[in-house]
């Protein structure tokens, strides 16, 4: 099967080939009859198979042009992939409906897709995602550890997060470097920030994780920081809720002056 497509590194194309570990995949993301799907990255289908007997409402983001006819001829055209870049495509444009979304993801946009979903947040069900195992812990960490930063803030403010399996290279055609992890984002029924805090704490947390080695205090321009709790402190080392109430007591002493 994978003779037919020359897998390109530049699409991220390590294709899912160990059954036991899609069969696990399948378990977990235990698709039903009225879900609708959106596929990032289909591929070769090593996911899809299982989506698309659970649902009709299926739709695939496929960039690789081979890809996509591959797919749209295995499945004699009754599947529907949009032949573009994830990055590209408006998915409130997709379903009218709550959404979950699925992926095995290229990883250099790992970055990037996150940051759609924290976009589409209020739109989506849920998102299940295989990404490099080193992100996944990135994004999970908590403070206090020296891989906490501007992602794991970004995503926990917004989401559940919650990691199912670990997979090894092994599993893939052709084998990456790095191993993997599933996982799944939840958007939060409530969130620690009012609506009209959110793109502003947004920017004060990419402030003062910039250089990370300073402390907060030479990382946001402030006068008087004696005033403040944890300003001397480094953005890694403080806790979401501590961050939030030091911008909130600089928002509201007028102190903070964002770039
Ligand atoms: N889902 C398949 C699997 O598990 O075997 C393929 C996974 S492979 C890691 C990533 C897939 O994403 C490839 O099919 C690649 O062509 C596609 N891809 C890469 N960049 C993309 C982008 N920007 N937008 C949409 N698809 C992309």
């Amino acid at each position: 099967m994978f003779e037919e497509i020359n897998p390109k590194k530049s699409l991220g194309q390590n294709f899912l080939k160990n059954k036991v570990t899609v069969n696990l995949i399948n378990d977990i993301i235990n698709i039903r009859e009225n879900d609708f799907v959106i596929e990032i990255g289909p591929g070769m289908g090593a996911i899809t198979e299982n989506i698309l007997n659970k649902t009709k409402n299926y739709v695939g983001i496929e960039k690789d042009p081979r890809l996509s006819e591959y797919l749209e001829k295995k499945y004699k055209k009754n599947i529907q992939i949009i032949n573009e870049d994830v990055l590209k495509v408006e998915f409130s444009n997709i379903f009218k409906k709550k959404y979950r979304i699925i992926g095995n993801i290229p990883y250099n946009i790992s970055t990037e897709i996150i940051i759609k979903c924290i976009e589409n947040r209020t739109n989506m069900q849920s998102a299940f995602f295989m990404m490099q195992k080193e992100f996944v812990d990135r994004i999970q960490s908590q403070f206090g550890n020296k891989v906490f930063g501007r992602l794991s803030v970004f995503c926990q403010i917004f989401f559940d997060i919650y990691k199912y399996i670990d997979i090894s290279p092994k599993d893939f055609y052709p084998e990456p470097k790095v191993y993997s992890s599933f996982f799944s984002i939840t958007p939060k029924n409530k969130i620690l920030l009012k609506e009209s805090e959110i793109e502003g704490f947004l920017n004060f947390v990419k402030d003062i994780f910039e250089k990370r080695r300073k402390k907060i205090k030479n990382c946001i321009s402030v006068k008087n920081d004696n005033l403040y709790d944890n300003i001397d402190k480094r953005a890694e080392q403080l806790s979401i809720q501590e961050m939030i109430n030091l911008y909130r007591d600089l928002k509201n002493d007028g102190k903070l002056i964002q770039n």
